[in-house]
């Protein structure tokens, strides 16, 4: 083939933008900051300033592994060289070819500190560029000098919270350092950071993770050194002066009680005891967006549900509210005849008015009870979703979270709010099921309240907060407790003048290093107290030494591959045309480091389809070279020096390739791919280069050619519904799980792109991504025109957003509590560390905790997640994130501070891990029956004696049951009959990395009538519930899940909008195959395009666009989303579900 030589074009996108600046945060690996808009697109705008064009090459190099088109030259056929090429990757590089990091720009960890050791250690300031506010970090914290003490005044504005709430915390650290209880000895000493599987202990900080070491957890238990817990001085009084009752906010009860009282409705659920942190949740206000005229609604919360009206006394007349106002019920026998599906029809035959006037709603047409004539529970008289969130946000949006107070239950995730760190980890990087824990596991287990803890351990925060602090420790490393390992950490109790400190985790006491050394004030607190992140923040970051990092070496800064599919369908379709294209200008934007002018990531190129195809882009070739290897059944890597380059360096030879790659298999007819051995040659490759990195794999089909991990169609959906349902979700063969071991031992995270026209069994080919902490993108069915811009929108961001590689998080919890369980992304070892060759900004690890000795209300609970990573420029980092909660002894306080949303998303978690093992129909009656047992509880133990025919939830918890329908009736766990068996597996992986705000949206889409929004306005309209009858045909509603966004338009909306919107004329020209809004020049289609713009920036991934016309065949799809619905496979409606949980609960207090 002829091989041109190409320059490079200008990047189609032009160039960094100021949006750009997330790039530019010192110390703080390239994360687009989410208010700055994630610009992924804006990156692509403006001028790149750093740009060069390369100097060509000075001779030219003829491409000799360039073989012609369509008939690769295998380079493993010459078996005299294959031997070589085998030995030379395998053995440490022994000769000849120098590992290939010659010519990047941080050759060694070391050199990658120098640049951020002095100045730039402070982790960014938000895109104001204040002054820094503190100084870098290693100067005032050198050992033996003590840090100046009034060398940050801006940081005590920031973080010196008023006197009071300094007392509040000093008042906390005196509480929880009693350790009056004896408590399980903390995890054997030398529980540092393991990497993955290889490193041994390295001098006590640093061990290795056998798994022999950490399972002693529990046998370890012991009461700590008697003479530790018992005979030291206490700088603070215990807990007596702790300010509890500020952490409880009293309105919540005064707001409730009149009405309740007066109209008999259960009162206690709001029981009296103080000590509930959400704010009056419901201060009475209609229902939003409903015709109600009454005060309907004021106690969403309380809710009689489904008795037969006879047994309801007084709530039939009078206006829709009075189902909810009405006395309870004299007596109320249970209905055993109760049935999911009668209640279903009975859904749909909703009573005349849509506002309930008749008789009470919801007790009729139960089970085979004879009742009155078929009404039901009025869909407006039980717990809104939408009342719930915007009361939330109206009590709780204006005023900044701040976070001194232990126990606090942040704002919902669906609030706007500013966090102010003063000492616990901020609500974006961990949110807990509860705030207030039960003291004992009696009370946890008779409860049923799964306690457990969301972490998004990188989480990108809005430009104006703060980004966690990079803290030096010089070249000792952290200040840790000698015993339990735990980081400093605010809650350390410093004694005996400064000189040794108690740990809050284990109560061992550790001497303070000399250069940590400082004296302490008239309180205990020492005087350097604000001045260290560590001792005042929630949040911050150590630079790790090299004792935290494999080998005892400092990481070389990781590599990215890109691996592309080119067998006939990728041809074919012009993805692989695409994917090259737009690599050529995404390679610019490149994770950065701090203001690093470029990104110190280096990148490779693969091929494959039977065979793989390496290239060598060394910046003194002409042109590139390609090396085939044909055998597969042994991969290996044909060449290192110049695989892995520096984008800037080897710009030209990259170009080239770039177009010459769709030039080369244009002609292909090789359907058939391989898949185990592209990752093996990725992962060899990164091996060869003694780095970790990531693996972007662009495929398309069932690799089904002979190699190892080949795999054999096994789709059956008459699985489905049966005991062999579970292997749909298992992979079908352990070989990934093998690879994905030894990936997460090399830090090398697997990023999976799929575009399959048929079932390419994403349970299997996703193993690997997911036990990598990667990500997985599936794109049914592509086609250029209507998939090009989403893919491209999810491949730009995946390449650009944070990334930390070579991980190892574990969670520390103070005596009493560990944690037991994990769900998510990742690979263990061993039964405490979660290792993630990869982990970016979106990815969550949700932690649950188990008693494992009594907790007290003082000393409440601690947590402490610390997160070692290697960051973007190989810099190895810790960064830790503290929280403590409140211990109660009385079940209403643990009731009271609940999160259903975080709930829910350890549910779901729970329940889609469940189905690997378990029938579907198991899994799903027992989260019913959790969930029943929850409610349960509450009913006996906290509400007041009322009839049993009363339905009474928790204030915090009253969307419990709507979201866990909508949990149950999700694909996974209740498949509609288009959705596919892969679907379903795509859906389980990204649920399992959610965080609490996307399984928020993905249970119960928002759904917002965009007929109604405010042209003049940038606020969204005010989003409805999802039910077909809130849908008026005359108006135009959006859906969004997270994945999709649905365009519905009913069947009588006004030409003129209909014009506005699609520049068609008519309700039947408008075309339900557009992927995007034409742009038009008037106010509603700005409007409806900034929404929608504004909701993809919210999300993780961009969402694909669809266009449903009302009775249009599309329309089945989107009413699958209406989920308060009764759905077309059997899910139950809202209100049935509502009537089936209140049965359930009746019988188990019977
Ligand atoms: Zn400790």
């Amino acid at each position: 083939m002829s091989v041109n030589q190409h320059t490079h074009a200008g990047p189609p996108y032009g160039h960094p933008q100021p949006g750009y600046q997330g790039y530019q945060q010192p110390a703080y690996g390239g994360q687009p900051l989410p208010g700055v808009p994630h610009s992924p697109y804006g990156a692509y705008n403006g001028p790149m300033p750093g740009y060069q064009q390369p100097v060509p090459p000075q001779g030219y190099f003829p491409s000799l592994g360039f073989p012609s088109k369509g008939s690769p030259v295998s380079l493993n056929s010459d078996t005299s060289l294959a031997p070589n090429f085998i030995d030379s990757v395998r053995a440490p590089p022994t000769s000849g070819a120098p590992p290939p990091a010659t010519g990047t720009s941080l050759p060694s960890g070391h050199l990658g500190y120098s640049q951020f050791g002095q100045g730039d250690v402070q982790n960014g300031i938000p895109t104001s560029a204040a002054p820094v506010q503190r100084p870098p970090a290693p100067q005032p914290f050198l050992p033996g000098s003590a840090p100046a003490p009034v060398s940050q005044p801006p940081t005590f504005q920031q973080y010196g919270p008023p006197p009071p709430s300094v007392q509040q915390l000093s008042n906390h650290m005196a509480g929880m350092t009693i350790g009056s209880i004896p408590a399980c000895a903390p995890p054997p000493a030398g529980l540092g950071y393991g990497p993955p599987t290889s490193v041994p202990p390295v001098s006590g900080s640093f061990s290795a993770t056998g798994s022999g070491l950490y399972t002693p957890y529990t046998a370890s238990q012991g009461a700590p050194p008697p003479s530790v817990s018992q005979g030291l001085p206490l700088a603070q009084p215990p807990f007596s002066g702790q300010p509890v009752p500020t952490q409880r906010l009293p309105t919540e009860v005064p707001g409730f009680a009149p009405p309740l009282s007066s109209t008999g409705i259960e009162p206690s659920s709001y029981p009296p005891t103080t000590g509930a942190p959400r704010p009056p949740p419901m201060p009475g206000p209609p229902l939003s967006g409903q015709t109600v005229a009454g005060p309907r609604m004021s106690q969403p919360n309380h809710v009689s549900s489904p008795p037969p009206p006879t047994t309801l006394s007084g709530p039939h007349p009078g206006p829709p509210m009075s189902g909810l106002h009405g006395p309870p019920p004299p007596t109320h026998p249970p209905q055993p005849g109760y049935q999911m599906q009668q209640n279903g029809s009975f859904g749909q035959v909703r009573g005349p008015q849509p506002n309930y006037g008749g008789a009470y709603p919801g007790t009729p047409n139960y089970g085979s009870q004879p009742g009155p004539p078929p009404k039901r529970l009025d869909p407006d008289s039980i717990p809104s979703p939408i009342q719930v969130i915007e009361d939330d946000r109206s009590n709780r949006g204006s005023e900044p979270f701040v976070t001194g107070v232990r126990g606090q239950v942040p704002p919902l995730v669906t609030t706007n709010f500013l966090v102010k760190d003063q000492g616990n980890a901020s609500p974006r990087y961990i949110r807990c099921t509860s705030y207030n824990i039960p003291c004992t596991s009696d009370m946890a287990k008779q409860s049923q309240v799964p306690l457990a803890a969301v972490i998004k351990p990188l989480a990108t925060l809005p430009p104006e907060e703060t980004l966690p602090y990079l803290v030096d420790h010089g070249e000792s490393g952290p200040v840790r407790c000698n015993r339990c390992k735990a980081y400093m950490c605010p809650f350390m109790q410093f004694i005996e003048g400064g000189r040794r400190f108690q740990c809050c985790f284990c109560s061992c006491v550790t001497e303070v290093p000399a250069h940590y050394f400082q004296h302490l004030d008239h309180t205990g607190k020492r005087v350097d107290f604000y001045d260290r992140p560590e001792l005042s923040l929630g949040s911050y970051e150590f630079l790790a030494t090299v004792d935290y990092c494999k080998n005892n070496k400092f990481p070389s800064p990781p590599a990215f591959i890109f691996m592309i599919d080119v067998s006939y369908n990728a041809v074919k379709s012009g993805l692989v045309r695409l994917i090259c294209e737009e690599l050529k200008s995404i390679l610019d934007y490149l994770p950065r480091e701090g203001n690093m002018e470029e990104s110190a990531i280096r990148v490779g190129f693969v091929t494959y389809n039977k065979v793989l195809h390496f290239y060598n882009v060394k910046s003194s070739l002409a042109q590139p070279q390609m090396m085939v290897v044909s055998d597969v059944a042994d991969m290996f890597v044909p060449l290192l020096d110049g695989f892995l380059v520096n984008v800037n360096e080897s710009r030209t030879v990259i170009a080239s390739l770039l177009d010459q790659i769709p030039e080369m298999f244009a002609d292909t007819r090789e359907t058939e791919t391989v898949f185990g051995p592209v990752i093996q040659a990725g992962l060899e490759a990164l091996k060869a280069a003694e780095c970790a990195g990531k693996l972007f794999i662009f495929h398309t089909s069932l690799p089904i050619a002979e190699a190892p991990g080949k795999l054999k169609n096994r789709d059956d959906k008459k699985l489905i519904n049966t005991d062999k349902e579970k292997t749909l979700f298992q992979p079908q063969t352990s070989f990934y799980s093998n690879l994905a071991k030894d990936c997460v031992a090399q830090g090398c995270c697997v990023d999976l792109f799929l575009f399959p026209n048929q079932y390419l069994d994403v349970a299997t080919l996703g193993v690997v991504t997911y036990q990598t902490g990667g990500s997985i993108y599936k794109y049914a069915y592509f086609q250029l025109e209507t998939d090009q811009d989403r893919f491209l929108n999810d491949l730009r961001r995946d390449v650009q957003k944070e990334v930390g590689f070579d991980a190892v998080m574990r969670v520390r919890t103070s005596t009493g509590i560990r944690a037991t369980d994990f769900f998510g992304a990742f690979y263990m070892s061993n039964t405490t560390d979660v290792e993630m060759a990869g982990l970016d900004c979106d990815k969550t690890i949700t932690v649950e905790f188990k008693h494992d000795d009594k907790l007290s209300e003082d000393s409440g609970a601690l947590l402490q997640c610390a997160l070692l990573y290697t960051s973007c420029a190989g810099q190895r980092r810790l960064r830790i994130h503290n929280l403590s909660l409140n211990c109660c002894t009385q079940l209403a306080d643990l009731y009271r501070n609940c999160e259903t949303d975080t709930l829910i998303n350890y549910l779901a978690k729970y329940a889609y891990r469940g189905v690997l093992n378990s029938p579907v129909k198991a899994v799903r009656d027992s989260l019913i029956n959790q969930c029943a047992q929850i409610l349960a509880c509450y009913r006996k133990n906290c509400a007041s004696p009322s009839s049993a025919g009363q339905l009474i939830l928790p204030e915090c918890m009253k969307l419990l049951p709507v979201y866990l329908n909508c949990v149950l009736k999700s694909d996974v766990l209740q498949p509609g009959p288009e959705v596919t068996t892969d679907d379903r597996a795509y859906i389980r992986q990204l649920v399992t990395s959610m965080d609490v705000a996307e399984t928020n949206v993905f249970f119960y889409p928002r759904l917002l009538p965009l007929t109604k929004a405010d042209v003049d306005s940038d606020s969204l309209p005010a989003a409805i519930r999802n039910s077909e009858e809130r849908l008026s045909k005359g108006d135009i509603y959006l859906l969004e899940n997270g994945l999709n966004i649905f365009v519905w338009v009913g069947v009588n909306v006004q030409q003129g909008l209909i014009q506005n919107l699609f520049g068609v004329s008519s309700f039947s020209q408008i075309s339900n195959t557009l992927s995007t809004l034409p742009v038009l020049e008037n106010p509603f289609s700005k409007k409806v395009r900034s929404i929608i713009d504004m909701l993809h920036l919210q999300r993780s991934r961009y969402m694909k666009l669809i266009i449903v016309k009302q009775e249009d065949k599309l329309e089945m799809l989107f009413k699958h989303f209406l989920v308060e619905d009764k759905s077309l496979t059997g899910g139950a409606s809202y209100v049935d579900f509502l009537c089936h949980m209140h049965k359930e609960i009746r019988q188990l207090l019977s």
